[in-house]
């Protein structure tokens, strides 16, 4: 699998960082993991073939990491890339996301479902942790997270058993190292260096107690807010953990 870092900000606009985006690259196809309002140019930025997108993840309903999917919708039911597109497009998401794209449909009749290629969307809860599906193929496992009701991480293993695990925003769980117990690859928030303003995100001390439990082969420290500017991420990180820490930048392509 290869990644690229679409977006390693948050929703406070950054000159250097997109909101959230990763593009994951896997031999069954590609898929999106969320989709800001950002995500669909930095596609086009990083020489992406957005056009032939499989599969897009959608961890919460906060616009940072879902405000692009409706005009990405909208770009592809027009774009010359997709007319004659046949393969479908499955949005695998937490609870709302069909509900969200309809009221956006219906406020001005863009007919966002009526795509030239089948358009799938699954929606995931809580009730749906420790029950594994199919992403493109891979194992997936989701697990509910505190930061909205409603957002889940998402634990990937292709059938290699390279494994990735993508936290997207939360708070400080229990739950999260054995989740994401020795992926190749975690990617966590990171939102704060020190003292976060809210129990609903992480800040380096928490990333790195997760860390030393879960002992991932890399760490991907993203959602990255403005506070972050100037400090060095990477060598504050090696004093609380051994492993290896990796700052998310946009444009970042890793090997998984
Ligand atoms: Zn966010
Ligand atoms: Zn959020």
């Amino acid at each position: 699998m290869q990644l690229v870092v679409l977006g390693s900000g948050t929703s406070i606009f950054h000159p250097q960082r997109a909101s959230a985006g990763f593009w994951l690259q896997t031999d069954a196809g590609s898929l999106l993991l969320d989709c800001s309002a950002d995500a669909p140019h930095r596609m086009a930025e990083e020489n992406l073939d957005w056009g032939n997108l499989d599969a897009i993840w959608i961890s919460h309903l906060h616009l940072d990491h879902c405000g692009g999917l409706a005009s990405f919708l909208f770009g592809l039911k027009h774009a010359p890339q997709t007319q004659a597109r046949e393969k479908p497009l499955t949005i695998f998401s937490c609870a709302g996301v069909e509900k969200l794209l309809q009221a956006i449909d219906e406020s001005h009749r863009y007919k966002l479902f009526e795509l030239p290629f089948p358009l799938e969307i699954t929606e995931l809860s809580a009730k749906n942790a420790g029950a594994p599906f199919e992403i493109l193929g891979m194992k997936a496992e989701v697990l509910p997270t505190p930061h909205r009701p409603e957002s889940l991480a998402l634990r990937l293993m292709d059938k290699s058993g390279a494994t990735l695990v993508y936290t997207s925003d939360t708070g400080d769980s229990e739950k999260i190292p054995s989740f994401a117990r020795a992926a190749d690859l975690l990617i966590l928030e990171c939102s704060f260096y020190r003292n976060k303003p809210v129990p609903t995100h992480l800040d380096l001390a928490d990333a790195m107690r997760i860390a030393q439990l879960a002992e991932p082969r890399r760490l991907l420290l993203t959602h990255l807010y403005p506070e972050w500017d100037g400090i060095d991420l990477e060598s504050k990180a090696k004093r609380l953990w051994d492993g290896e820490t990796i700052e998310a930048r946009d444009g970042l392509r890793l090997e998984i």
